[in-house]
């Protein structure tokens, strides 16, 4: 059988994962559950690579705890694990809830987040919930550590902005406050088959009867994972009324770049499944945040 690559490098440390691609020989890629990166050699979406380095043994990138105000999970973590989180069902329930319906249990339990970021593909459902949770990631590379906005990774379909020695090591989460939750639906093809027709994430701040912060991203809704600021603004401030919801979801066409894609729905189909997953996404987070 033709080997897919030549040199397997597995290191415990950040430091160690950042030298192993930089002095390994060229192409090198890093590795995590390569739930992605494996069909994409073996189809040739992505070059053969001389060495894959393997991150799934660096402690760090395995962590998934509570630092300061905000939650923390690591980019090696697996979404089985993510779904089944107690921290995560606490204070993210849209990203425990679209890691749960991630593929089947044997991918989720290989699948991590950090892949499913890295692979920038714009209806990866945990990238989904993350823009709508506004989650930062922490970035390593030889030059130093950085933490940006998840929205600031993505170039384009199947492009992400991390060079190819640079390491996603987590990501970092606001802690759910008194009057604050979210929630994420999806329409799919049956369960397993990769990658949704359509899913909704939405987080938001309930005061009374008022929005009064709100997150809302959607995918595919144009050709990278983003905040639908506009459909957002349509909520930001007012009572959750009927005439709101129409007036959200009217923004929410406007704003979304809905396309046909052959293996999954038509423009048309998604346009009208939209307004629906908006506003189950929306009622559920709602109510969750008046009990919360
Ligand atoms: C049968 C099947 C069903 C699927 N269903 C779904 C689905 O329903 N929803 C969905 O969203 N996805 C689905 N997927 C896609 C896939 O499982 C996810 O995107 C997964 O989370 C990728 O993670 P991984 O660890 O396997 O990444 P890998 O394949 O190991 O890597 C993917 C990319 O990320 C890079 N990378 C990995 N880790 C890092 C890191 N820490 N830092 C920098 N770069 C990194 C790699 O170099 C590569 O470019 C499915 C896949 C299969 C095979």
């Amino acid at each position: 059988m033709r080997r897919l690559w030549n040199l397997y490098l597995r290191p415990r440390t950040v430091p160690e994962a950042l030298r192993a691609i930089h002095e390994a020989p060229q192409p090198a890629a890093f590795i995590a559950g390569g739930t992605d990166l494996l069909l994409d050699i073996e189809t040739g979406r992505h070059p053969r690579p001389h060495t894959l380095v393997d991150v799934t043994d660096v402690d760090e990138l395995q962590a998934l705890e509570v630092r300061g105000d905000r939650l923390f999970v690591g980019a090696a973590v697996p979404v089985a694990r993510v779904a089944a989180s107690p921290l995560v069902r606490t204070h993210a329930q849209a990203l425990a809830e679209a890691c749960a319906l991630i593929a089947g249990p044997q991918v989720r339990n290989l699948a991590t987040l950090g892949g499913n970021v890295a692979h920038a593909l714009p209806a990866a459902d945990g990238t989904i919930a993350l823009v709508a949770l506004d989650a930062q990631a922490e970035v390593a590379s030889p030059r130093g550590r950085r933490r940006v906005p998840l929205e600031t990774l993505f170039l384009g379909p199947g492009r992400s902005a991390l060079g190819h020695d640079e390491l996603l090591v987590g990501f970092y989460l606001p802690l759910a406050r008194p009057g604050q939750a979210s929630a994420f639906r999806r329409v799919m093809r049956p369960q397993g088959v990769a990658l949704p027709i359509l899913n909704a994430a939405v987080w938001l701040r309930r005061e009374g009867d008022r929005v009064a912060d709100v997150g809302i991203a959607m995918g595919p809704s144009g050709p990278v994972p983003r905040r639908l600021r506009a459909t957002e603004a349509a909520l930001r401030g007012h009572a959750l009324t009927p005439e709101r919801v129409a007036a959200a979801k009217e923004a929410l066409l406007r704003e979304a770049r809905f396309r046909t894609s052959k293996f999954r729905a038509s423009e048309t189909y998604r346009r009208l499944l939209a307004g629906v997953l908006l506003e189950e996404a929306l009622q559920t987070a709602w109510a969750r945040a008046g009990t919360a």
